[in-house]
């Protein structure tokens, strides 16, 4: 079967001239006045599949909202607008209407953290699904792709990798954490952090960027097949919460760092010259900022392992068709 990415490639990307930036990035970009872009992302969630469906209805508006704004901050914008559609089973609302209660607080907790409006949206019956779509900002000219890697580059991530991979692993009884290790794994999945402070101070820093939402392997190779290079990394050097290098012999665990989903943290390539001005900045908004490899000429991505060998994993990252 063709996978996610094949179905966009295949069926919905078309040249544009309207938009300055179509199909193929974290967001999409159209040029409203000669000194601003507007910067355009959706995402959605689906009950049973992003989600169980009985996750708390708080966490899950704080969640649709978070993985939008992970898109903006990959992008270096600053988010304005929102829009939400969402697809309401009858059984869920016609007793209480406690979930819409507890889902728009949450929804409103992150979003005016942020003064994002929102503008519009739809609401049906039906599953479960949540989507949004947010708009937001960038200087004209200044966004953040993922095509400008260049040879040379050292590749970046923001905070740790994995944890929200190894809740979800312990969820499905792949792995065993115990009580404590499960609740600040649970956080990760639950309330992502979006990077948006670290996106726009990154955007005269940083040659090209993307959130990792599909797993670090899949997702830097999207920026290695964007701008043509090709990238080594270390597993070393990919920062790791302290629970999740405690189960770093098991196999599921180094593919919750390397190929795990709903990091929402941001990976991105800099020039060897800017690597003081971007320890400067961890240091000043408090985020781990770590280099894990380099772009260097060629096609594909590398993952070395500690003595040197190149790792294999069955999988790089999530895909709705193949996983
Ligand atoms: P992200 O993980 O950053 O949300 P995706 O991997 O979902 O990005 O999407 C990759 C690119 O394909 C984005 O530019 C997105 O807007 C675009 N895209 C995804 N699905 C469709 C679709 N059905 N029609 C048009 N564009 C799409
Ligand atoms: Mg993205």
């Amino acid at each position: 079967m063709c996978s996610e990415f094949d179905i966009i490639r295949q069926y919905f990307t078309r040249p544009v001239t309207k938009a300055v930036l179509g199909v193929g990035d974290d967001a999409a970009l159209i040029s409203t006045t000669a000194e601003k872009e507007l910067v355009i992302a959706v995402d959605t969630l689906v009950s049973g599949h992003h989600f169980f469906a009985d996750t708390d209805p708080r966490q899950l508006g704080y969640k649709a909202l978070a993985v939008n704004l992970s898109d903006m901050a990959a992008m270096g914008a600053n988010p304005c607008w929102a829009t939400l559609a969402l697809t309401l089973p009858r059984n869920l609302i016609q007793k209480s209407e406690a979930w819409l209660d507890e889902f728009s607080a949450g929804f409103f907790e992150l979003a005016d953290t942020y003064q994002i409006e929102l503008i519009g949206g739809d609401t049906t019956c039906g599953p479960l699904n949540i989507s949004v779509q947010v708009i937001g900002e960038v200087e004209k000219g200044k966004a953040l792709l993922r095509n400008g890697a260049r040879p040379g580059d050292d590749i970046w991530i923001s905070g740790h990798l994995g944890d929200a991979a190894l809740a979800l692993a312990h969820e499905q009884q792949q792995i065993n954490l115990n009580p404590d290790e499960l609740i600040q794994c649970l956080s990760a999945l639950h309330a992502p952090i979006a990077r948006i402070e670290l996106g726009r101070r990154l955007i005269n820093l940083a040659h090209s960027a993307i959130d990792i939402s599909d797993g670090l392997m899949a997702d830097l190779e999207h920026i290695v097949e964007s701008s043509s290079v090709s990238a080594t990394i270390n597993i070393n050097e990919i920062s790791c919460s302290s629970i999740l290098r405690k189960y770093l012999s098991h196999p599921v665990a180094i593919s919750c760092l390397l190929a795990g989903g709903d990091d929402y943290e941001l990976c991105f390539t800099a020039s060897v010259r800017n690597q003081k001005e971007i320890e400067e900045l961890s240091l000043k908004l408090a985020i781990p900022l770590t280099r894990i490899g380099k772009i260097t000429q060629g096609k594909g991505l590398t993952v070395l392992n500690s003595n040197g060998t190149a790792i294999t994993l069955e999988t790089r990252g999530y895909d709705h068709f193949r996983t």
